[in-house]
């Protein structure tokens, strides 16, 4: 038996599959079932590696077997190329963004085709191409019309000598992981998206979807529906009522102490103390894990200031 030649075999059925355009579909629907296979779109910041070939031979694998199987297969590729990993990958190899992500872009695609992978090519995008983005901004400005889209305070990580925001992923130990300056908590507008006004139809509508058990349960309580009361706590020295959501208003008579969330931007209004912003500038580099693991130990910080228990007019302690 004849030994196989990659360097010989493979180009030349690669050959055929780019000119006989072997894997593209086109929008108009026949006979056949359609079947949609995506894998994540990849970040395009260096080169593929084999964490790619994996997911990507897997994928593949899916799709022919679907052909076999009857269906019309669409496979297609696109690049994740915002954000970042495009950002560190520019800065690492002193390229405009632009050259670094369509060099990268480059050299993911000549290795998609050399492995074999059956990607309908015709539908190839990239996220940072303004004929995508023009869609995403169509999209944000529709949720901003209809007041989906909001801005709102926030405590986020600064960077004083970037003079930037940090995602979490960028504070190691505390510290910018471009310059090692100790980031601190500052109080910017953000864009907040009013999902919560989709959470009852959500909900109904989950039980439709064919997902597994355990992955409609993490939905549900992601989701979170609790029945409960509404009650208002009030700041006098900042004149500021704070609406708190209970399912047992039968408890407000012994509530001893008011918590405020870290990232809440009356935290840094009620008091000017390092140990606060020190206290915020821990929780906002914690991932939502750790915040919020049942068996960790319960901490916090006085905040020097007080609100009232409507219920019977007292005074209690901020945290
Ligand atoms: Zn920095």
């Amino acid at each position: 038996m004849d030994r196989y030649d990659a360097t010989e075999i493979e180009p030349r059925w690669q050959r055929v599959w780019a000119q006989e355009r072997t894997w593209e579909v086109s929008n108009e629907p026949d006979e056949r079932p359609d079947y949609y296979v995506l894998e994540m779109l990849p970040y395009p910041s260096g080169e593929p590696h084999m964490g790619h070939l994996k997911t990507y031979s897997v994928g593949d694998a899916v799709a022919h077997f679907r052909r076999r199987n009857g269906f019309r297969v669409l496979h297609p590729m696109g690049y994740d190329a915002f954000g970042l990993n495009a950002e560190n990958h520019a800065i690492n190899t002193g390229q405009h963004p632009r050259e670094s992500t369509e060099a990268s872009i480059a050299e993911f695609r000549r290795q998609f085709r050399l492995w074999g992978v059956s990607i309908d090519w015709s539908r190839e995008f990239a996220t940072h191409e303004p004929s995508y983005y023009r869609w995403t901004q169509w999209l944000f400005l529709r949720m901003f019309e209809r007041g989906l889209a909001y801005r709102k305070e926030a405590a986020v990580n600064w960077c004083p000598k970037d003079a930037t925001v940090l995602a979490n992923e960028q504070v190691i130990d505390g510290r910018c992981e471009r310059c090692g300056t100790v980031v601190e908590p500052r109080n910017l507008e953000q864009w907040f998206f009013r999902i919560t006004d989709y959470a009852d139809r959500l909900l109904e509508d989950v039980h439709q979807i064919e997902w597994p058990s355990n992955v409609v349960a993490m939905q549900q309580n992601w989701i979170g529906r609790s029945e409960g009361a509404e009650v208002v706590f009030r700041n006098e020295r900042l004149g500021v009522d704070y609406p708190v959501f209970t399912t047992r208003p039968d408890t407000l008579f012994g509530a001893t102490f008011f918590v405020m969330a870290p990232e809440h931007p009356d935290v840094l209004r009620c008091s000017d103390s390092p140990e606060v912003a020190e206290y915020v500038r821990r929780a906002l580099t914690e991932s939502a894990e750790e915040r919020g693991a049942e068996d960790r130990e319960k901490t916090g910080v006085a905040l020097g200031a007080t609100v009232t228990n409507p219920v019977n007019g007292e005074q209690i302690p901020m945290y």
